[in-house]
């Protein structure tokens, strides 16, 4: 199956309220053009380097978005182009994310990322320090990003029904988040959940943003 091919076979699968981020890590540029041929234009990438690498190759209109895990010093090479940082989990790299974004006279719009795997090995959250930091009173001093909703990663497992469960729960918390908090730079909207393999799980259970990369591109050799 060709690049466009499986787009076009995903987006067949996908309504309108879905959005798809195209996760081109570790892929080359051809790759990513040939994704963007296909008339795709958000893709997702886990390293500045290679991410600031494609941005500079690859046509203008393309939005970025940051979906790996954050180096607080990083942040800098990609602030005047970043569309979507989706792993923020802590309130130091919101407030890095506003300085350097305030730099470049920009809004970077930023998800939480919310732990609900039972793994120990994946990043996040809890709840709790989700709320605290949407509770913070220095947050209205950031004028420079705007939080725009949740990520979550669910265990790596064949068991469907613990996914689902794990997605649930986020989809749960986010609704509630959204009644709770709504203040000038808090705006819930996007729920990225969902990967190649349980996107269709993370779809049911109420997710609007799915990142999708081996479905795409094929395996990645790592
Ligand atoms: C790599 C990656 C994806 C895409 O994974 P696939 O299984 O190839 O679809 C999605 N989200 C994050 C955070 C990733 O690191």
């Amino acid at each position: 199956m060709s690049i466009k091919n499986n787009l076009q076979e995903l987006k067949n699968a996908l309504n309108k309220e879905v959005t798809l981020v195209a996760v081109s890590k570790t892929k080359p540029i051809s790759a990513v053009q040939e994704a963007y041929n296909a008339g795709q234009r958000i893709f997702g990438e886990n390293k500045v380097q290679e991410m600031v690498g494609k941005y500079e190759e690859l046509p203008k209109d393309i939005k970025w978005h940051m979906i790996g895990h954050l180096q607080r010093n990083k942040i800098k090479y990609m602030a005047h182009f970043v569309d979507l940082i989706h792993g923020v989990d802590s309130f130091k790299t919101l407030k890095e994310i506003n300085k350097q974004a305030k730099k470049h006279d920009r809004i970077i719009h930023c998800l939480l990322q919310v732990k609900i795997a039972t793994e120990e090995t994946k990043f996040g959250l809890t709840n709790q320090e989700i709320n605290s930091i949407l509770n913070n009173e220095e947050l209205k001093t950031l004028e420079n990003i705007t939080i725009s909703g949740f990520m979550g990663m669910a265990s790596f497992t064949e068991d469907k029904t613990q996914v689902s469960k794990e997605f649930n729960s986020l989809k749960t918390f986010f609704e509630t988040s959204k009644n709770d908090f709504n203040t000038k730079n808090i705006e819930l909207k996007i729920l990225s959940m969902g990967m190649s393999g349980d996107y269709k799980i993370a779809i049911k259970n109420g997710s609007n943003m799915i990142r999708v990369g081996s479905a795409i591109f094929g395996n990645r050799n790592y």
